[in-house]
């Protein structure tokens, strides 16, 4: 896949150049990121690309001319969608992570200051994308969270397949705990239904944690999913041990 990104901080994305599954994924070519700075594409000497907001206001807008220029080289390299990264966007979720992931290419527009000129908004972007109900100082490292996201699903990146499938949000449910060696850690053990290796119920332990742990932090997203005969008898099994503790801890 192949990512461009409008941003006049381009030095930022050597992290993603250089760090983890980013850089292994674009050593490997599964994935090409290109960085295009609005300032190369200024006509003044200050390599200017802001200007006071027109009916006053306080902060600077980027400007038009010099972002649609690089906008339209970066098009111009690889043809993808234009993603402009933005509060005012559609919350990024793992679906469409998948979806944007699964095009050949992409181009993401960062802002900074009080954000973009409207005009280039409507010429220019098919999608605008916010990382949370939040504000923060530039669109870069909303662009990251996004590319850093793609990049697992991208074919061939993650080493066992099977990981993403199992992980968050994936199938409509948060992941189960995980546990590695020592066996006892501090008093504390490792479930028992996780040792010894047998198959069907480490699956089935795992099932219901996934579920239990949906329910108790993220009901919402058990709201509207299908939950087959063996995940409704898991659910009330952790609802009851669940609520068999918290009898227990207040005695
Ligand atoms: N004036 C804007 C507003 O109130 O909606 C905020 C501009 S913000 C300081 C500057 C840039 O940061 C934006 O143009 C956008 O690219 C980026 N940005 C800030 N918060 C973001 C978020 N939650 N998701 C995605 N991008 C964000």
């Amino acid at each position: 896949m192949r990512i461009d990104v409008v941003t006049i901080f381009p030095q930022m994305f050597k992290a993603v150049e250089d760090c983890g599954m980013s850089r292994v994924a674009i050593e490997r070519g599964h994935l090409e990121l290109g960085l295009w700075d609005p300032r190369d594409y200024a006509e003044d000497n200050y390599r200017r690309i802001d200007d006071r907001p027109y009916g006053g206001g306080p902060g600077m807008v980027m400007q038009a001319p010099q972002l649609s220029r690089a906008l339209r080289a970066a098009k111009l390299e690889a043809d993808g969608k234009v993603v402009y990264l933005s509060p005012q966007g559609q919350t990024l979720t793992q679906e469409k992570v998948r979806e944007l992931a699964g095009g050949p290419a992409l181009v993401l527009l960062t802002g900074r200051y009080e954000g973009i000129d409207q005009r280039v908004l409507d010429a220019e972007v098919d999608e605008e994308i916010s990382i949370g109900d939040y504000v923060v100082a530039g669109g870069e490292l909303p662009a990251m969270v996004l590319i850093e996201a793609m990049v697992r699903c991208l074919p061939g990146v993650l080493g066992n397949n099977e990981s993403i499938d199992a992980e968050s949000f994936s199938n409509g449910l948060l992941d189960w705990p995980h546990y590695t060696r020592p066996e006892e850690f501090e008093g504390r053990s490792v479930p028992s239904e996780l040792l010894g290796g047998n198959h069907d119920k480490i699956r089935r332990w795992r099932l219901k944690q996934a579920l239990g742990q949906t329910w108790l932090r993220r009901p919402d997203l058990l709201k509207d999913k299908y939950l087959s005969d063996e995940e409704v008898s898991l659910l009330r099994e952790f609802k009851i041990q669940t609520s068999e503790q918290g009898q227990e801890s207040s005695q």
